[in-house]
């Protein structure tokens, strides 16, 4: 009989430019006996080769956000973007969800301090239990932990992790795109490990208590203040720049030439946080 996990993917440079992911694969790729436990053997993917290649994020459009039904499932065409077609590929090989049971590990880094950051979907409580185990197996100061929960209703999913009937996202920063910090190449390392542990360990019929957990998600998303022109007229706050901070009710989050505070008002009275990610506006967790 098939374990209940059989299927695990761990995906790297699902965006070309995120370094810690792409070094994995690329070593995993000619190495895999890492990846390898007593109840299955992970599959590699090095997810967008080209933009790995050149070392951009993407090279049409954000493959990460090309796993929308309704690319899915279109029919081919010539004109299709590079992204759209590998996302048909790769979801032909490991989708669909109906398939035996699978689980996918999607490597990201950002340039936001978010240390690591696991993201899965809301309602998928076998991902938080693995978020759990992670929480609590590899602590590590310098890149603390904190779940962020996906709430997106699922004929809205366009993440390549949607794939999968189970799936974690893992974000580790801050890193420079196209840059490779040897220290957060070591912590995912350890976090792909250790997931691949917990999956191995549910297989053999390890029960995993219940538990609480602290997470977040992403209530309000918060584009720069602008002028008329369009031109951006306020920046990151320098008590807020490069720090994982949480406040709670109103916080300053934007400074402005000349010399001016801007606040944010947070109406839910919910604790904070910020992901400054260069790709992003801010979100406000
Ligand atoms: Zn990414």
């Amino acid at each position: 009989m098939s374990p209940p996990v059989s299927q695990v993917v761990v995906v790297g440079g699902t965006h070309g430019n995120e370094m810690s992911g792409v070094c994995l694969a690329k070593h995993w790729l000619q190495d895999p006996s890492e990846l390898r436990r007593k109840s299955f053997t992970a599959d590699i993917l090095l997810a967008n080769p080209i933009a790995v290649e050149r070392c951009v994020r993407y090279i049409d459009r954000d493959l990460n956000r090309s796993f929308s039904h309704e690319l899915l499932s279109a029919s081919a065409s010539e004109s299709d973007s590079y992204e759209v077609k590998r996302a048909r590929e790769i979801y032909q090989k490991y989708g669909p969800k109906q398939s035996s049971l699978n689980f996918v590990i999607d490597l990201h880094n950002t340039t936001s301090n978010m240390g690591t950051t696991i993201l899965l979907f809301k309602g998928d409580n076998f991902a938080l239990h693995l978020a759990n185990y992670l929480k609590t197996k590899c602590v590590d100061p310098s890149f603390p932990c904190h779940i962020l929960l996906i709430d997106i209703p699922e004929q809205g999913h366009v993440h390549l992790q949607s794939m999968g009937k189970h799936s974690i996202s893992l974000e580790l920063g801050p890193q420079p795109q196209g840059v490779v910090r040897t220290d957060v190449l070591a912590r995912m390392k350890v976090l792909v490990n250790s997931s691949l542990d917990f999956l191995d360990l549910f297989n053999q019929g390890t029960e995993f208590p219940s538990f609480e957990a602290e997470v977040h998600q992403v209530l309000h998303k918060a584009d720069f203040p602008r002028g008329a022109d369009g031109e951006i007229q306020a920046f990151i706050h320098s008590e807020l720049q490069f720090s994982h901070s949480r406040q709670r009710s109103a916080n300053i989050i934007w400074w402005a030439i000349p010399e001016k505070e801007l606040f944010f008002r947070n109406s839910q009275n919910a604790g904070t946080a910020w992901d400054m990610e260069l790709n992003y506006t801010v979100d406000i967790l």
